[in-house]
């Protein structure tokens, strides 16, 4: 079995219209949403959850008001402002508790717990193009990248149960928590970029992470007639770094529009412009084949 991983270094370079088109091309594999903060993937696939779970993570301190006797120290302890009082009682502001315990620890009463928190919730849903796996973070909420790990988990493990022989995931832009989680055990990082100045710096950075985690490199220059030049350079530096190149999508109306009726651009265009789509999937599955597992 083999994972392939479709990231960029920053968003808004069409990395997810491009893996919904992979998605709709690739047979006999499990589909994985990693962008677990800003999930979008299921805006092109519709998914149909079959199964619900809670994420936990992390600890929040909350204080027991059952138990508080009002002494105020945990006001002075908290170094990040995180509890105040009203009209005598001490509450805990999650968004500025950083979970550092002090509180918990040192109040005399014993009145601060410290919980595991219910951080979000994540799926096996049915789409149109096989299973999918995927998550949402609630806002705000650390441990993206336990998330990923377990996602991914779910994902191969479901793909070994099932017999198939592709986990084809959707990476989180940047090169967070989130991505680095997602390069583990990764045999294939695509990374979809944009002919400017920030697209070839954030290529990159993410392919910079791709060498440290020993996983290969394919490059697809995503509107790379919007600065042939540009591309040019891309692709020369692609080239000095033995990145494979695995195609150019042009720029092009009808990607907007798919995506406008909630199509992958393969669904909606079968001229040129999924033919590109299709030649890239075929590279991209011909370089699977080269990586020895
Ligand atoms: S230190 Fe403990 S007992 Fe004192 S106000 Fe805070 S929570 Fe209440
Ligand atoms: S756990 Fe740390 S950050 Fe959170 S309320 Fe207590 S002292 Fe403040």
């Amino acid at each position: 079995m083999h994972e392939i991983v479709i990231i960029s270094g920053k968003g808004g370079a069409g990395k997810t219209s491009i893996t919904g088109a992979f998605a709709q091309l690739a047979e006999n594999g499990i589909l994985c949403d990693l962008d677990v903060d800003a999930p979008d993937l299921h805006l092109l696939l519709d998914p149909e959850h079959r199964t619900e779970e809670e994420f936990w993570s992390g600890n929040e301190a909350v204080i027991d008001q059952d138990v508080c006797t009002g002494c105020g120290q945990c006001v002075e302890l908290c170094r990040f402002d995180a509890i105040s009082e009203t009209d005598g009682r001490f509450t805990i502001n999650p968004l500025q508790c950083e979970g550092c315990k002090v509180c918990v620890t040192l109040c005399p009463a014993e009145a601060i717990e410290f919980p595991q928190k219910h951080c979000g919730d994540w799926y096996v849903s049915s789409t149109r193009f096989g299973v999918m796996v995927h998550a949402q973070l609630y806002p705000g909420e650390e441990n993206s990248g336990r998330l990923v790990t377990l996602l991914k988990q779910k994902a191969r493990q479901m793909a070994e149960e099932q017999g198939l022989d592709l986990v084809l995931c959707d990476g989180a832009p940047g090169i967070g928590c989130p991505v680095i989680s997602s390069m583990a055990g990764t045999d294939l990082a695509v990374v979809v970029t944009e002919p400017t100045p920030s697209g070839l710096h954030d290529l990159k950075r993410v392919a910079e992470l791709c060498e440290n985690f020993r996983t290969k490199v394919a490059v697809l220059v995503n509107k790379w007639d919007i600065n042939p030049a540009m591309t040019e350079e891309i692709e020369e530096y692609c080239r000095s770094r033995g990145y494979v190149l695995v195609g150019r999508f042009p720029h092009d109306r009808a990607v907007v529009d798919a995506m406008l009726e909630r199509k992958v651009i393969t669904e909606y265009d079968s001229g040129p412009l999924a033919e590109t789509l299709e030649e890239a999937w075929s590279d991209i599955l011909n370089l699977l084949k080269t990586i020895q597992k």
